[in-house]
């Protein structure tokens, strides 16, 4: 067979394989991730929705989020925590709900030692995490020991509950890993010094719960693979504790990749996709037992790659198992075009975990808000038109065809995808493109009736349909600035669809979102950006994983760089303070390393030849810019909506028409598919 055949059938993927003594129906785990669906009213009802949807969908494994196996472990107050035994058996309904879709549940026991964000902060050594304001307190030998039989009895309190094993949590930069490495233990007592010495705890844990649990009782270790970070682990002392977890008695070892506090980029849309699979590959080489990949793998054909290649044996997929419960049915049902893909944006997800808000998806609405929609179709079928191929008119489009509703859509381009096909532009994110194939893809198959190219007018709409819904978006905002028609001004959209970049000196007015892509898009070759091998030289990763953390030198360094960028705004706050909480700090790091200049609190005073005036500080300065680019926001298109009202036409406007502040593609897809299931 070979590869492209293989690769359309996922045969590797879809190979069955013993774990310890439980057979796997393919390679595909849901690693975990946190949800604060247990912060949530009817947090079992709503947890046990949430895992037996991606049951349904085939994943083989399921890991939870984590549970700390003791108070000093929690990530926060109120966190999920696993020590108390008749607690735990509450949790029995999740464990039954995949069970009954055929697939296997284990529970993440997790203690994040230095990066608890509560009172009780503890940690190998008095060291504090550049992540964490608090000062962890030194465990005694004694406290190590009794962490060690707190993580047996929490293995033991999920068995009870029915969980058919657990994940030892010792990658990222949690305690377990804190252990492992002199940069965050010092101990000179049996836990510190040397590498056996450092290795203890995890190795000792592993022990523990093999001798609690009993051979039946699946151990999985997640080891960090590569630190990322200053003072990080050599290949050598990973692949030997990799070893050593193998021998007392762990089924399967999960990677991990990169300290939280890494200045490196592990999970964003920056990093391409697969990046990590080599450092995978380091650890199956060290041991027998089965080896998961993991991060930033999120279609079937790379998973197949990676594991057709023999980097790993199975495949980790968390945030493309909430883009896509059905990934791994779909997989094998040769409908990968079907796949709702994730897109690494970590708006939805991580974001709303940072916010203290329940995760969900950017791509799927739906994801852990399980109980909230319904999939039973309508039975009052409908005519409907909706106006604007983007991304709120292709969600509510096929939303409304997939509850049985007539849909037409309208779309004035020769092509679907609206604001996504610029946003596709910036560097890294062709991910988008994704997107816009799935939309597309599920309104062909539900009948709705693709009109590209077509302006819809009144008259199209006023007869005809039952009801009409304008997502007809944005227009890029052209301020009111003397000499704003000059030649040297260009506005975004027309950057990043093409338009040429004039000289090496570019200012960009707007430091929104928006602004930031497209500063990044002048200094970053989009031809690099999909790039492993330029990925790791920007950010100084040892592409073969072989020096300490995984480091060549500074993540921070500078690059060299020919354009000289300028980005404005007029607010005196930090620019880019609004960025995502997880790709806001990578978006700032990469531009400062290329050397752009960020200004805030400037009034734009006029443009001529010489470039863009403005007051900054009492000041007058000039930029001088041989191009100029409008990042200042957009204007709702709404112009049909209005005509018909006047008319008397049922309508709805949903995503930038409806709202253009701060319009982004979280919004208008679920304001499409809200709309869809409440026609
Ligand atoms: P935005 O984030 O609202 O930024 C608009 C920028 O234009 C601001 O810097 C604003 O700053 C400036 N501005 C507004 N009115 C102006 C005027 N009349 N004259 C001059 N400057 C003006 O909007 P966006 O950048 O267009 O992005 C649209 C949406 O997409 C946002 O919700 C954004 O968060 C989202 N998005 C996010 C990302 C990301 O997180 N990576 C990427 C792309 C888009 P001052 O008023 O201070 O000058
Ligand atoms: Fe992926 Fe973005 Fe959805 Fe998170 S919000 S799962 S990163 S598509």
């Amino acid at each position: 067979m070979n590869a492209d055949t293989r690769r359309a059938t996922y045969e590797t993927l879809m190979t069955p394989l013993d774990v310890g003594s439980h057979t796997l129906r393919n390679r595909v785990i849901m690693g975990s991730m946190h949800t604060r669906l247990e912060t949530e009213s009817d947090p079992i009802r709503k947890q046990a929705a949430f895992y037996r949807e991606r049951a349904r969908g085939e994943a083989a494994l399921i890991i939870t989020g984590g549970f700390s196996p003791n108070d000093a472990g929690l990530l926060e107050p109120g966190g999920p925590r696993i020590d108390d035994a008749h607690k735990a058996l509450e949790l029995r309904p999740i464990c039954d709900a995949v069970h009954a879709e055929g697939s296997l549940i284990c529970a993440q026991l997790l203690h994040t030692g230095r990066n608890a964000r509560q009172d009780n902060c503890v940690g190998p050594s008095p060291i504090r995490s550049p992540i964490n304001s608090r000062i962890p307190r030194e465990l005694t030998g004694e406290e190590v020991w009794q962490t060690v039989e707190d993580f047996a009895v929490a293995a033991a309190n999920a068995q009870a509950a029915g969980f058919d094993g657990v994940e030892v949590m010792g990658s990222e930069g949690y305690l377990l890993n804190q252990f492992t490495v002199p940069r965050s233990n010092k101990r000179e007592d049996e836990w510190g010094g040397s590498v056996d010495n450092r290795h203890r705890l995890p190795i000792e844990i592993v022990r523990a719960v093999r001798d609690r649990c009993g051979s039946d009782f699946m151990i999985i270790y997640r080891i960090s693979a590569a630190d990322l970070v200053d003072g990080g682990a050599p290949a050598e002392e990973i692949a030997t504790l990799a070893k050593k977890i193998e021998a007392v008695g762990a089924d399967m070892i999960n990677t991990g990749i990169g300290w939280h506090e890494a200045r490196v980029p592990t999970i964003a849309y920056p990093v391409p996709r697969g990046a990590w699979r080599r450092a995978a590959a380091n650890v199956k080489q060290a041991v027998t037992i089965p080896v998961v990949a993991s991060n930033r793998i999120n279609t079937p054909e790379i998973a197949e790659e990676i594991l057709a290649s023999g980097d790993a044996d199975l495949i980790s997929l968390a945030r493309p198992m909430l883009a896509d419960p059905h990934f791994a049915k779909k997989a094998r049902e040769g409908r990968a075009d079907r796949i709702n893909t994730c897109i690494a944006c970590n708006q939805a997800c991580l974001d709303y975990i940072f916010s203290e808000r329940t995760a969900s998806c950017l791509v799927n609405p739906r994801a852990c808000r399980e109980t909230e929609f319904s999939d039973t179709p309508t039975n009052n079928p409908k005519r409907i038109a909706v106006v604007g191929g983007g991304a709120a008119g292709m969600a509510a489009a096929s939303e409304a065809a997939c509850r049985g509703h007539d849909v037409t859509i309208f779309e004035a381009g020769e092509k679907l995808g609206g604001q996504l096909n610029l946003a596709r532009a910036a560097p890294g994110k062709s991910e988008f493109d994704e997107t816009v194939r799935y939309f597309r893809t599920q309104m062909q198959e539900h009948g709705v009736d693709i009109r590209l190219g077509t302006k819809a007018s009144v008259d199209d709409l006023a007869e005809g349909f039952d009801h009409v819904v304008i997502a007809s978006g944005v227009t890029p905002r052209i301020p009111d600035i003397l000499g704003i028609d000059h030649p040297k001004v260009a506005s975004y959209d027309q950057i990043l669809s093409g338009k040429r970049v004039a000289g090496q000196r570019v200012a960009v007015m707007g430091s929104g979102g928006i602004g930031f892509d497209v500063a990044e898009f002048l200094v970053t070759p989009v031809e690099t950006s999909t790039q492993i091998a330029a990925f790791f030289e920007t950010w100084a990763v040892d592409g073969e994983f072989a020096t300490p953390g995984a480091l060549t030198g500074d993540p921070l360094a500078p690059l060299a760089d020919g354009r000289k960028v300028t980005m404005l705004q007029r607010r005196e706050t930090k620019p880019g303070k609004d960025l995502g909480v997880s790709t806001g700090w990578i978006l700032r790091n990469a531009l400062r390393k290329h050397g752009v200049e960020m200004l805030g609190g400037v009034t734009y005073d006029k443009i001529d030849d010489a470039g863009l005036h403005i007051t900054m500080g009492g000041a007058a300065h000039v930029i001088e810019a041989d191009t100029i680019i409008l990042c200042t926001g957009q204007e709702p298109v709404r112009e049909l909506y209005e005509a018909l009202c006047t008319q008397g036409v049922p309508a709805t406007m949903i995503g930038g028409a409806q709202e253009a502040a701060e319009l982004d593609a979280l919004r208008a897809i679920d304001d499409g598919v809200r709309l869809a299931q409440s026609l």
